[in-house]
């Protein structure tokens, strides 16, 4: 993408970006903007970076991993687009990859409550009957002391993961439980005649790490259910072949199960190519955002080599990439592995996943830009700070650039610099529309897509902000 390929105009009727849905009547494959590079419709392709953002380093001398990162093609990104930040999880919801990632493609989370359980299960295809509830399974490592030491059990593989999620069906499963195996370290429980585990609270095996379990139990209407099924998991699991061959060749194994995320029926989500007039595809190496793509329609791509965790096949991923753009108005590229890392804590391991998300994705992106006109937008969905190794609900940085979208003075894609932009859009599940439609969007145009900058996001329709109201500034947290 060329610098000349942005152009710097304000929209016509004073920045205002046209609302979600965008209209049908102006699909991305016609009226490329002057200006853009010649050969073929417009396309948009959305990167996300899982967990990405986080918080100053004392190892990266007070940086973030994002800011200590080398990322050319980002920063290239940054210095031709529009830097900003967007607030994925809306206040008062969970701050969970199925509510941030439910934002980024463009529905309100807050009208699609589903919980994360029920929508990682639509990803294998299985229907919930009413009164049933979906929960999330983890195969995970507990110490002897009783301490959570992997809530994935090391990244067990699929093939271990489903050779341990056998052995624990032929016990367990019966009128009330039935187990679904998942990718690697993930099963999923339905349990059926006992909807009151909606009002039970539990906490995510990721969220209790180097923590003792006991601490940490499901409390509500139906703990007792879960502790029961997971003590009764416990047994398998102790007698379990599988973990004696894994011991045998020095591979951890999984002592427990942790049972977290209730979730019932998923009620119907508009149809992404009704919601917006435009084709979606979408590749992911987790079971969750291949749920989303199910939900809304979005077509979901698989590409031999793309995982959930650090060794996933980044070339591949982008190569999947720009193949998913040849066919498809809209590419939505997931990619986990930074919010892996985070959740492991692991400093370095998050800035490698970051670059070469850089390297071997967006800058094949912007390869392929320079030759077509395509839009990019890239985000985390979440914080998931290394000092923590939990998610946040804080808004996360954005960088969006391509044909039409004029610079802010941005520089890098970091958290300081979004936040010094004065751009908040908020509610989140505006930027795809922002992203999508011909309106030129320029700095200025904040305006438009700026909801309140606190309290409940609104519903849809025009923001109520005046248009001469100066774009308000992000309050800043405490030390950088
Ligand atoms: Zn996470």
């Amino acid at each position: 993408m060329t610098k000349e390929a942005s152009v710097s105009t304000d929209a016509p009727n004073g920045g205002l970006i046209a609302d979600a849905p965008a209209p049908k009547d102006a699909p991305l494959t016609e009226d490329a903007p002057t200006g853009a590079p010649q050969g073929g419709p417009l396309r948009a392709v959305v990167v996300i970076l899982d967990g990405a953002a986080g918080d100053a380093l004392e190892v990266y001398g007070g940086r973030t991993t994002l800011e200590a990162a080398s990322t050319p093609h980002l920063d290239a990104l940054a210095r031709e687009g529009v830097v900003g930040l967007v607030r994925n999880v809306p206040s008062g919801m969970e701050p969970s990859s199925n509510v941030a990632c439910t934002s980024i493609v463009g529905y309100d989370p807050a009208d699609y409550p589903i919980g994360r359980g029920a929508l990682e299960l639509a990803a294998l295809g299985v229907p919930l009957e009413d009164g049933q509830v979906a929960l999330r399974v983890n195969l995970v490592n507990v110490t002897p002391a009783g301490v959570m030491h992997s809530y994935s059990t090391d990244n067990i593989s699929s093939e271990d993961g489903h050779a341990l999620g056998d052995e624990l069906k032929a016990a367990l499963d019966d009128d009330t439980f039935t187990l679904y195996k998942g990718t690697g370290f993930r099963l999923y429980l339905v349990v059926t005649g006992h909807p009151a585990l909606m009002e039970t609270t539990f906490s995510a095996a990721h969220d209790i790490a180097d923590m003792p379990v006991a601490e940490h139990p499901p409390r509500g209407p139906e703990a007792q259910l879960v502790r029961d099924f997971e003590a009764r998991a416990k047994e398998v699991l102790a007698a379990s072949p599988v973990n004696r061959r894994r011991i045998a060749q020095g591979l951890l194994p999984a002592t427990d199960v942790s049972v977290f995320w209730p979730g019932v029926r998923p009620q119907g989500m508009e149809d992404f190519s009704g919601r917006f007039g435009r084709q979606a595809a979408l590749n992911s190496g987790v079971d969750l955002l291949n749920g989303i793509a199910q939900l809304a329609g979005i077509r979901r791509c698989h590409f031999a080599g793309v995982t959930d965790g650090p060794d996933n096949d980044y070339a591949a991923q982008g190569e999947g990439a720009l193949a998913m753009l040849g066919e498809n108005d809209v590419a939505f590229v997931h990619v986990e592995s930074p919010d892996a890392e985070g959740h492991d804590g692991n400093v370095e391991g998050k800035r490698r996943a970051i670059e070469a998300i850089d390297r071997e994705i967006v800058g094949r992106l912007r390869s392929w830009a320079a030759e077509r006109p395509l839009r990019i937008l890239a985000l985390p969905d979440h914080p998931t700070p290394l000092a923590t190794k939990r998610h946040t609900s804080d808004p996360v940085p954005f960088v969006m650039a391509g044909p039409g979208i004029a610079p802010n003075a941005a520089q890098r894609l970091t958290e300081a610099e979004a936040r010094s932009s004065g751009l908040l859009v908020d509610p989140g599940h505006r930027l795809l529309s922002t992203l999508l439609v011909h309106t030129p969007l320029s700095s200025r145009a904040c305006r438009g897509i700026l909801g309140r900058a606190s309290g409940r996001p609104q519903a849809e329709g025009p923001p109520d902000l005046p248009l001469d109201t100066a774009c308000p500034r992000i309050p800043r947290r405490g030390p950088e």
